[in-house]
């Protein structure tokens, strides 16, 4: 069978991905872009976004064709102590913007579920399908990429991993703000009540999984003792139906980003902040680096990318 051939491949068409594959496609480097699903597609996330991302991926909310709403302050809560944060942070959903971000690229996009990779010719071959010299995993937790070329030589760290429980939807609700409650029920992260518009709401926990482990906690019990917590406020007026979990892994100190011309971006690295597990702009800009890396000749570094978020989400209620 004849191989599609490319500069590089980019499996995952999440926020890392089609970011390195609008970068690679500007500095002129052919590119295909591959994902297992089909687009628009579900995926669990808060929907939280920093001005930030808008600003590396090049747009003001004015662009944006779909429902974007604004915060102009945050409430956190720890120990029952509530603490309003005049910040600047918007909330979307990934349902609509990573078709968005999807539509934007002009490269080759595939619906292919990547299941092999070879290393050949200089080059790799995917599925008999694609051959290209450059290969970068945004696949998310479980990226083909990390788990043939990684896991043995740079594996994650198990004290690193998060699990959540999260519900999207539409519903009555009489709180418009955003609030996070940290170490609610004595749980090792923290809970979100995440207003979107058009009548969407997202809630939902996070916390570290080893720590609930530990001592035998489970997210299906925190998460539960959440939702109690917010119908006992008055915060939700439907109990959802529901609520689905996820895994994923916060940044830590020694992540190798490039083996030799395979190179692993966002999610897939392993990259989100670790005191808030802000996933959407680390794999943005892991993405950019990614691509200038290769299109650049440039070492792939993560210098740039936050560690953290809070300074940011405060500095940015700071700034005229
Ligand atoms: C419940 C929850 C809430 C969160 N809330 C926030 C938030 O509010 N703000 C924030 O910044 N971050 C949040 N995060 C983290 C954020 O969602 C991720 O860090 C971010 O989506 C990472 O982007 P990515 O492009 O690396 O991967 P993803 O967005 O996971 O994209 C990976 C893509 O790869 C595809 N793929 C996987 N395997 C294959 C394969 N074998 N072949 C082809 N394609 C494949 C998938 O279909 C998917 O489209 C949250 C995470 C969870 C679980």
């Amino acid at each position: 069978m004849t191989r599609k051939r490319f500069d590089a491949a980019v499996v995952g068409a999440g926020p890392g991905g089609t970011t390195c594959a609008r970068e690679l496609e500007r500095l002129g480097v052919k590119t295909v872009l591959l994902d297992k699903a089909d687009f628009p597609r579900q995926k669990l996330c808060a929907g939280w976004i920093t001005p930030d991302v808008m600003a590396d991926l090049g747009f003001v909310p004015s662009d944006y064709p779909y429902g974007i709403k604004r915060f102009d302050r945050i409430n956190f809560h720890i120990n029952h102590v509530k603490i309003p944060v005049r910040t600047r942070q918007y909330s979307i959903r990934r349902y609509e913007f990573d078709h968005w971000l999807l539509q934007r690229v002009k490269t080759p996009f595939y619906r292919h579920t990547v299941r092999r990779i070879r290393e050949k010719n200089g080059g790799f071959e995917i599925d008999d399908r694609f051959f290209a010299r450059y290969i970068i995993g945004a696949g998310g937790t479980n990226c083909p990429v990390f788990r043939q070329f990684f896991k043995n030589k740079s594996p994650r760290r198990e004290k690193s991993l998060i699990v959540t429980m999260e519900k999207e939807y539409r519903t009555e609700f009489p709180d418009r703000q955003c609030h996070l409650w940290f170490f609610v029920n004595n749980l090792p992260g923290y809970a979100w009540y995440v207003p979107k518009i058009n009548g969407y709401l997202n809630i939902g926990i996070g916390g570290k999984a080893f720590r609930m482990n530990k001592r035998g906690d489970s997210i299906q019990y925190h998460f539960a003792a959440f939702l109690d917590m917010l119908e006992q406020k008055g915060m939700i007026t439907a109990r959802p139906e529901g609520g689905k979990g996820y895994a994923y892994y916060l940044r830590h100190p020694d992540i190798r980003t490039r083996i030799g011309n395979a190179l692993i971006i966002g999610d897939s690295a392993g990259l989100a902040t670790r005191d808030m597990g802000e996933g959407i702009g680390p794999a943005v800009k892991s993405g950019i680096l990614a691509a200038r890396s290769i299109a650049l000749n440039r070492p792939f570094t993560l210098a740039s990318v936050n560690r953290f978020s809070l300074p940011q989400l405060v500095w940015s209620g700071l700034r005229p």
